[in-house]
């Protein structure tokens, strides 16, 4: 039985994590999905509210379980007895980090592999960050997120007020 799991901030989950959650789970018996607690990002939500969002986009996948985890991703994989750790590739510039932590993180553990799934290409362009970007600008996201995910984003930006560029830090698109 083979256990993976899906790292990363999901901050908030979109359309192209959740693809890549739902091809992870017809690949292995047991997706951990798992939620980083405190990466070194300006984050939009709290790990609760992250979670929340994944178990919602996971209802339909018996086989993913959503976790929060803090410390090395390595660590926590071999504490549940997870092989596999699998990443999402966009474009070129994923591949160039996804390599470098892949090695990094062979050097730490060498019992686990990173798997790396490509990009459905109608997601090839999405991030968290566009997609907070796009919302922040008052711009539909309806393509990118579930309704759930639309409605949390809303929420969260009404509660954040008219100065929430200072709250939020983003990769500006514009840069
Ligand atoms: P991190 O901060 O770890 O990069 P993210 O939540 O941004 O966390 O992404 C988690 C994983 O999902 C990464 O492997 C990332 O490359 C992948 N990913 C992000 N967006 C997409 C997408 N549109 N299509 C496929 N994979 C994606």
């Amino acid at each position: 039985m083979t256990i993976a799991v899906y790292p990363g901030s999901f901050d908030p989950i979109h359309y192209g994590h959740i693809d890549i959650a739902k091809r992870a789970a017809k690949i292995f018996d047991t997706l951990i999905w798992a939620a980083y607690d405190r990466p070194l990002k300006n984050l939009m939500f709290t790990t609760d509210e992250r979670l929340e969002l994944m178990r919602q986009a996971a209802q339909d996948m018996p086989n993913i379980r959503v976790m929060p985890y803090h410390g090395l991703t390595v660590e926590f994989a071999r504490s549940l007895g997870a092989t596999v750790m699998v990443r999402g590739i966009r474009v070129t510039y994923d591949f160039e980090i996804e390599y470098q932590t892949a090695l990094t993180n062979r050097q730490l553990a060498d019992d686990i592999d990173t798997v790396c799934l490509m990009t459905s290409l109608k997601y090839a362009f999405l991030s968290s960050s566009t997609l907070k970007e796009v919302a922040f600008l008052g711009g539909p996201i309806g393509e990118m997120v579930p309704p759930f995910v639309q409605a949390a984003v809303r929420k969260r930006m009404a509660q954040l007020g008219e100065d929430r560029d200072d709250k939020v830090k983003l990769v500006s698109l514009r840069e």
